[in-house]
């Protein structure tokens, strides 16, 4: 079953839209005759029996467990880090580099102080999956890596921009394998810090949000090392962006709150017995924190998302509240379960998302281009006041806002090689 097509018109608070990309791939599936949309479409409308919905919920859970590295650890392999520290060095003596990569970036710029050890550590954000979300620094960066530790969400097709020397190295969760633990991570970085590699840490998103990036910089500052972080586009901006949904809006949404549906693990115990400043649910917190002129977005929150539904519907957020689940958001394999609140949990059990899927909640959503709307209604009003450069816009789209019943006001727009004369000749290129 697929869920990567519009269910707009059969189900008109609850549909599941696929990406272009994805949409693209799904016509070509039925070209090979993989799925019809017809026969697909009927298997999402369905009802599951409760046995399978339950089975469904477990599984869903599970999977956003897939995320619960960024939070908690997994079983350690004794001297699994010297063993991979040693393999690097006995690598980098056999390849010895003669060229320096790290000329690439700004030759004037040292890079983070180097504390003890002679190597540089770059905590990199890759942002949520397409890869014309990198940053250029964080591309320029990916240049001068020796060896580059990266996770799970971290595209493929940003690890092939590496270069091909770097050593990679997986430090994720992958079925059959050792996983490292968040101790093992931070004592490889200052291991290839310390015997004096350019050390890249890639991570999807922003490495600051929900990423444990903060607890990697305590650790190598703790040992005398700063590095240099990178941000990245995290999935809240990423994915609100593309699917056109504004994060904050003047009349709709004042503010915005990143959460997260995931507890840290050991964090119940310790709010149970008053240690520390743990917050016991995070879906408690979600739900006393919020108010319906804020956007909402849960990260790694597949598993708990009844209960959120269920809190925040408890403690006033209408049932119809606007909601979208976005599956791998910005990536060819994109799918978008658009939903009222009350219907989320189990649209996105029918669709069967798994993670990485953001969830986003608030009248904002409604704002999609691709928020279902009833037949005949039209995606955008006419009016507004729309902004034209003069010299980009063809004089008949101006003529065309206007016809529509907008005011259009004529900027100057100079051509780019004009503002940087502009600018060197020390005037304004503003
Ligand atoms: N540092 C990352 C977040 C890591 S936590 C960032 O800033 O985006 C992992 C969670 O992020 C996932 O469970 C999911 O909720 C969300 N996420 C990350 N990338 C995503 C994507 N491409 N599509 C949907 N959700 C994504």
């Amino acid at each position: 079953m697929t869920c990567a097509l519009t269910l707009a018109a059969a189900a008109p608070r609850v549909a599941a839209t696929a990406s272009p990309l994805a949409a693209a791939s799904s016509s070509r599936r039925r070209r090979l005759g993989a799925t019809t949309t017809d026969a697909a479409a009927a298997a999402v409308r369905r009802r599951r029996p409760a046995r399978r919905r339950a089975a469904a919920a477990a599984a869903a859970a599970a999977s956003d467990d897939d995320d619960s590295h960024y939070y908690s650890g997994d079983a350690r392999g004794p001297n699994a880090v010297e063993d991979v520290v040693e393999l690097y060095l006995a690598r980098a003596r056999a390849t010895a580099a003669d060229s320096d990569p790290s000329s690439i970036v700004d030759p004037d710029d040292d890079g983070p102080p180097r504390g003890r050890g002679k190597g540089r550590v770059y905590l990199i954000g890759t942002g949520p999956g397409d890869p014309g979300l990198l940053t250029l620094k964080a591309f320029h960066l990916m240049q001068t890596a020796d060896v580059v530790l990266y996770d799970r969400l971290v595209a493929p097709a940003i690890l092939d921009m590496v270069h091909a020397d770097a050593r990679m190295l997986y430090v994720g969760k992958q079925a059959g394998f050792h996983t490292r633990t968040q101790d093992e991570i931070e004592a490889m970085l200052l291991g290839f810090a310390e015997v004096g590699a350019t050390v890249v840490r890639l991570k999807g998103g922003d490495p600051l949000v929900f990423g444990r990036g903060g607890e990697e910089m305590e650790a190598l500052m703790a040992r005398g090392h700063a590095l240099s972080i990178v941000p990245g586009v995290t999935a809240a901006a990423g994915v609100g962006s593309e699917l056109g949904i504004p994060l904050t809006h003047r009349g709709a949404a004042t503010s915005v709150r990143l959460l997260t549906g995931h507890l840290r693990e050991g964090a119940a115990k310790e709010a149970a017995s008053g240690e520390g400043n743990a917050v016991a649910d995070p879906i408690d917190f979600a739900v006393t924190a919020a108010d319906l002129d804020t956007t909402l977005v849960v990260y790694m929150g597949l598993g708990t998302l009844p209960s959120l539904a269920g809190k925040l519907i408890a403690s006033g957020f209408p049932p119809e509240t606007p909601a979208v689940a976005v599956e791998r958001g910005t990536t060819p394999r994109e799918r978008r379960v658009f939903s009222a609140l009350g219907e989320l949990p189990d649209a996105v059990l029918e669709c069967e998302l798994k993670s990485p899927t953001l969830i986003i909640i608030g009248k904002t959503v409604a704002l999609s281009p691709w928020w279902p709307r009833k037949a005949g209604e039209k995606a955008a009003e006419g009016g507004g006041t729309f902004v034209l450069q003069e010299g980009l816009a063809e004089e008949d789209t101006a003529a065309w806002f206007e016809r529509d019943g907008a005011t259009v006001r004529k900027l100057r727009a100079m051509g780019n090689a004009e503002r940087k004369a502009a600018a060197a000749g020390g005037e304004s290129a503003r």
